[in-house]
């Protein structure tokens, strides 16, 4: 019987299981990897962070959607992969070895060695960060009513990407849940971007940007752009304009909590596993294997994939992860059964939509552009689709996103 590591069980990994599991029963044994129990719904941590949501609303257990019969769970961290001699080193658990591995170990916080970014402010790559960002912020609150301090009801999310923007439009909600706490109003509360780019939201034509843009301000959502970060002091933004002299002075915000969402690296077992990669993303072939290791599967953000105009690699999201779990199975059960594998691996992304908040959304699916209710609409159908691909109908009804009439 064919032995199957999957390592990780976020989207890629949960996904890769989930398919392989009705492949290949009775021809395989799969184990499958995490740190956590739990799955997690990583498109949702923002929710979290601002508090909109419990933990509890965008997680549900692993065990739920594995087959004993086929598939043995083991709660532990990775250390790294040997490929050359299959095996996997655990924290805590024996070493396991594979005929075929799949790591879809995600991707963590990218600090980009600015100085003082690790220490002095907050990541949101895992459910645990984002507890920590909301714990942070009730605890400022709640200190405001002691010191007055109005740094203490001041927010800084450094980076405007994707990410951020959709964690600067959940708190821009979260606003009067958090002023109740510190006694004040909520117009009283600021959240501030910053971020290096003149133009943000580049995946999106002029016109989406600029609607993404207003509906920011609108909210009162101050933008910093242009600004190349060089230090996080604690309580403190240090960055340079663009275009100023290396020797000009520097400008400074100030807050009480530093949120950092400026990108994203696959994870650091890549790299402690002498992997060849940037970023802690390995260039896969048209299996999506690793180069020279055509058993070692790299699927979700610890893998980049090229478009057939070769210029950039895919983003990392979601969408693609899922898409890459459902090649990786097909591909697995194909060598496993002794079949004929798939064609070489192809994607095509169904769009892309950004969240500001509970009911207002922007971005482009299934060929059309969509802004406001529709497009809040649209998003919350994209996460129950994603959500329903790991977790089945179970997961589904349980923690599926059903607030659609405002
Ligand atoms: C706030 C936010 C909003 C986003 N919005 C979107 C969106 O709208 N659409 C979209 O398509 N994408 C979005 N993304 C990106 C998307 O979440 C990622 O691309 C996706 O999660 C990658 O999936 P993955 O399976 O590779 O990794 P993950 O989902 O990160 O899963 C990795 C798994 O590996 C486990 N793990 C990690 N390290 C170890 C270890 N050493 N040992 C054991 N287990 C380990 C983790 O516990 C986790 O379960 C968003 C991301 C964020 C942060």
């Amino acid at each position: 019987m064919k032995k199957i590591v999957v390592l990780g069980a976020g989207y890629a990994g949960l996904k890769t299981v989930v398919a392989l599991q009705k492949k290949v029963r009775g021809q395989a044994q799969i184990t499958l990897v995490d740190q956590n129990d739990y799955h997690y719904e990583a498109t949702d941590l923002h929710e979290v962070a601002s508090g909109n949501l419990p933990a509890s609303k965008i997680t549900y257990p692993i065990q739920d959607v594995l087959n004993s019969e086929t598939t043995t769970f083991i709660q532990d961290r990775v250390v790294k992969v040997d490929p050359a001699t299959k095996t996997v080193k655990l924290t805590h658990h024996d070493d396991l070895t594979y005929d075929y591995c799949v790591m879809a170990l995600g991707f963590v916080s990218e600090n980009f060695g600015i100085k003082g970014a690790t220490e002095n402010s907050l990541p949101m790559a895992s459910v645990e960060e984002a507890k920590a960002i909301h714990e942070h912020l009730v605890n400022k609150m709640k200190d405001y009513q002691r010191t007055q301090d109005k740094n203490d009801l001041k927010i800084i999310i450094c980076g405007a990407g994707f990410t951020g923007i959709e964690l600067a439009g959940a708190l821009a909600d979260a606003k009067r849940r958090l002023a109740k706490i510190a006694g004040v109003d909520p117009s009283q509360i600021s959240i501030t971007l910053v971020d290096a780019a003149s133009r943000l939201l580049p995946m999106f034509d002029d016109k989406l940007a600029n609607y993404g843009v207003n509906l920011l301000k609108k909210l009162d959502i101050k933008i910093v752009s242009e600004a190349l970060i060089s230090e996080i002091q604690p309580g403190l933004v240090l960055y340079k304009k663009k275009g100023e002299d290396d020797d000009a002075q520097l400008h400074d915000v100030a807050a009480n909590t530093i949120i950092w969402t400026t990108g994203v690296s696959g994870s650091p077992v890549v790299s402690d596993s002498d992997l060849p990669a940037r970023r802690g993303r390995v260039m896969d072939t048209d299996h999506l294997t690793a180069p020279d290791d055509d058993d070692l599967y790299m699927v979700g953000d610890v893998a980049a994939v090229m478009p057939p105009d070769g210029k950039r690699p895919y983003p990392t999201t979601a969408q693609i992860a899922l898409s890459m779990a459902n090649y990786a199975a097909k591909d697995i059960a194909a060598r496993v059964k002794g079949g004929q594998r798939p064609g070489k691996y192809t994607y095509k992304s169904l769009g892309t939509v950004a969240s500001v908040g509970n009911t207002r959304a922007f971005g482009v699916a299934m060929g059309g552009h969509y802004r406001g209710y529709p497009a809040s609409f649209i998003k919350k159908m994209i996460m129950n689709k994603s959500l329903f691909e790991t977790g089945g109908v179970k997961e589904l009804m349980a923690k599926g996103r059903f607030d659609l009439y405002h």
